[in-house]
């Protein structure tokens, strides 16, 4: 209490809200502040899950949205995932909050199909954390048996160095997902230093490349050279490719040029609540099949 007490909201709005401290240890006290309320979180309902499009390059045809965790801190406003995220995994905390969006996720696909919107998979980031979980097959099994989402209607996207802190062991894993028919994603790829000799043991999908190597690819060679080896490493390994970060008409061109199979940025949409979904699918209108 006294630590959120130190929160003085200053100027307008709670998203305006500045982190203030009499003490020393500014950075200590808030790690403690948010330690403590992400405890509550899941309980209070402060967790939002936010949707992104992965768009087909050539049809332009929406393959699959991505759940984006967001929390809404009562007195801190939006707190990004790249902060809370790390401190949800250090305190274990990862796993219920995992579970909640593999959920909700699912849920939400199944009432979009309700809608009669055009069947797409919802795709969820998991952590290291669940990866490594003894009882991850069973709670997906179970999530997707309670809210009957079929399971090629759900993509896990995992990230290379998670995939990579013990190949061996992923492999197990990967090969008991597939079994199971879910779809899954390399994410953050080419970070995580896996070779093609790895790749080939990996049953997965789809490599989405590190939206730091779509950034400049237009204007830096060696980015440039990185994802057309990423595009082509997949191609004839029979994997989809996906290029994350996409933001501009360039780029798109590049990738497109570059036989790059889905897209995926602000250029299309940024990440948004679902009950924005539906509205974004009409508007995007004759580039989607009717449902
Ligand atoms: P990620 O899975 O690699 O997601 C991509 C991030 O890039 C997202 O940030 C997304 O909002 C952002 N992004 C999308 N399009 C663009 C673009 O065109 N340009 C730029 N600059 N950025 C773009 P976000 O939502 O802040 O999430 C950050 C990371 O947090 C995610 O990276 C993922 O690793 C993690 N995360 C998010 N939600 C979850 C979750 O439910 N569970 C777990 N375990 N991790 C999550
Ligand atoms: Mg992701
Ligand atoms: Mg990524
Ligand atoms: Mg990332």
């Amino acid at each position: 209490k006294a630590d959120i007490a130190m929160y003085y909201a200053k100027g307008e709005g709670r998203n305006n809200v500045q982190f203030y401290s009499p003490r020393m240890d500014e950075n200590a006290d808030k790690r403690l502040l948010l330690e403590t309320s992400l405890r509550k979180a899941l309980d209070n309902r402060e967790f939002r899950v936010y949707y992104q499009p992965k768009v087909d390059i050539v049809t332009k045809k929406i393959t699959a949205m991505e759940a984006l965790i967001r929390w809404e801190h009562p007195l801190l406003g939006l707190v990004s995932p790249g902060e809370f995220i790390p401190l949800a995994e250090e305190t274990g905390l990862i796993i219920p909050i995992g579970e909640w969006v593999l959920r909700a996720a699912c849920m939400q696909n199944r009432q979009w199909l309700r809608q009669g919107l055009p069947q797409m998979r919802v795709a969820v980031n998991l952590s290291g954390y669940q990866f490594q979980q003894k009882n991850l097959l069973e709670t997906i099994r179970g999530i997707l048996g309670e809210t009957g989402l079929s399971a090629d209607l759900l993509e896990l996207e995992i990230t290379e160095s998670v995939i990579m802190q013990n190949p061996d062991f992923a492999v197990s894993v990967l090969n008991q997902l597939r079994d199971l028919g879910v779809h899954i994603s390399i994410d953050d790829f080419g970070t995580g230093y896996s070779s093609l000799a790895h790749l080939k043991r990996f049953s997965v999908n789809t490599l989405k490349i590190d939206k730091s190597f779509v950034r400049d690819v237009e204007i830096n060679s060696a980015d440039a050279a990185i994802t057309t080896a990423i595009i082509a490493m997949g191609n004839s390994l029979n994997l989809k490719v996906i290029a994350e970060g996409v933001e501009t008409e360039g780029q798109l061109s590049f990738l497109s040029d570059n036989n790059c199979d889905e897209v995926q940025g602000y250029l299309f949409s940024t990440p948004m609540p679902a009950d924005k979904v539906a509205g974004f699918m009409r508007e995007y209108g004759g580039m989607v099949e009717a449902g």
